[in-house]
This record gives C-alpha cells, sequence and structure tokens, in this order.
C-alpha cells in the first residue's frame, strides 16, 4: 500500500487492538506505521457482525483482539483523515489547491460535500485556463470542445458538473429540494479528473518548460542559438 502521509509505497503489517462488541458488531484499531515517515496510520475497523447472531463471550471492552472473528470488516480512516491521495502538486495554483484539499478532507464523511468542491475547484481551473461563460456547463463545453484534452480526460469531465449537482438535475424532474445522492466512489472519481486536469495543465507544461530551459542553457553555452 501507499502511505497516506508521504505515499511512499510500503508492505503493510498491521496491528489490531480490540476496542470492544456492540450490536453491530465488532470494533478494533488497525495499526500500521509507515517505515518510511514513520507516522502511524489508523484506521476503524467494523466487524459485519449481523443481529441475532449468538453472541460470542466477549466482555463489552476489552484489549482483545477480535479480527479473528470479523467478517467483511469495513475500515475508515481516522488518522490521516480523509482520501488516501497524493498531496497536490506544488505547480498548482494555491486557490485551486485549496479547493482540491479539501475535496479530499471531507469524502469520508460527506461524498456530497466532497463533490461540490470538486465541482468549484473544476469552475476554477476552467476560469485559470480561460475558459469563463455564464455557467459551468458551458465552460465545460468550452474546455471539452478547445482545451486539446486527451479524450481519456475530455470524456470524464462533465461527471464532475454532474455528480451530485442539483442543477445539472433541474430540468429532468427532480423536486425542488431533493437532494442527488453522491456515492463515495462517485467522489473519488471526480477526484481523480482533476487531478488528471492537474498533470495536464500544471505538472507537465513545467517539466516541459524545465527541459526546454535547460537544453537552451546547453545550446547557449555552446554558441549555438536557442530552439524554436
Ligand atoms: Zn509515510
Amino acid at each position: 500500500m501507499k502511505c497516506p502521509h508521504c505515499t511512499v509505497a510500503f508492505f503493510p503489517e498491521t496491528e489490531r487492538l480490540g476496542i470492544g462488541v456492540d450490536v453491530e458488531g465488532f470494533w478494533n484499531l488497525a495499526i500500521l506505521r509507515c517505515p518510511t515517515c514513520k507516522k502511524l496510520i489508523l484506521c476503524l475497523e467494523q466487524g459485519n457482525r449481523l443481529l441475532g447472531e449468538v453472541t460470542p463471550n466477549l466482555p463489552a471492552l476489552s484489549g482483545g483482539v477480535y479480527n479473528m472473528t470479523m467478517r467483511e470488516p469495513k475500515l475508515s480512516m481516522v488518522r490521516p483523515k480523509g482520501s488516501a491521495r497524493p498531496p497536490c502538486p506544488p505547480e498548482v495554483p494555491d486557490d485551486i489547491k485549496e479547493d482540491y484539499a479539501e475535496a479530499c478532507l471531507v469524502i469520508a464523511d460527506s461524498a456530497k460535500a466532497s463533490a461540490a468542491l470538486s465541482r468549484r475547484c473544476l469552475q476554477h481551473i476552467l476560469h485559470d485556463q480561460g475558459f469563463k461563460s455564464d455557467n459551468l456547463a458551458a465552460e465545460t463545453d468550452m474546455i471539452i470542445a478547445k482545451g486539446k484534452l486527451p479524450s481519456s480526460i475530455a470524456e470524464n469531465i462533465d461527471a464532475v458538473r454532474n455528480i451530485g449537482n442539483f442543477a445539472a438535475h433541474a430540468q429532468e424532474g427532480i423536486a425542488v429540494g431533493e437532494i442527488v445522492p453522491v456515492e463515495p466512489e462517485e467522489a473519488e472519481w471526480n477526484l481523480d479528473v482533476i487531478e488528471s486536469l492537474f498533470n495536464f495543465y500544471y505538472v507537465q507544461p513545467s517539466i516541459a518548460k524545465k527541459k526546454r530551459d535547460a537544453l537552451n542553457l546547453k545550446l547557449k553555452q555552446s554558441g549555438k542559438p536557442a530552439m524554436k
């Protein structure tokens, strides 16, 4: 797995600390330590025990380890909080970075809030790239038509605009006040699309510029004209 703190990959060795048992199942704290940054990664683990099943003879609270009895445990990361994603590339402008970081931070608690922040982040990217109109749908159309994006990215951009967006569904018979649900996978997908835009518009051009600058310096040093 990749460390959610420093994103360096490592072979996970999990220790489990039993927290207790209640009507919803067994609760453990799963503990991993990253060998690179030395930080602990903590996950709350809930064993999937059905109601009415015979309760094993375990105390309500103990230091025991219940992982042997867990079926399909559900994990929620409590440290670091949020999505296990690499940090935002430094080339991305600060205001855009902020929306993205918050979209990652809230995803575990609210996929809907994360999707809303992803949408805002998309709009910031569109404006930063010069695609400005009076609404996000028109701006999305502009970037798809003129953004020179590879089709693998262009085909997914409209998902970010649509997922959880009430306005996008307003003409499709959804009553006012009705909430468009967002699945966690959809909110994650939004972040994937945003990351691919970061790479295309900010990271790759910066890498290409560094290479050009290095080559031009070499040409200059050998008395040749700079590349066109
Ligand atoms: Zn780490």
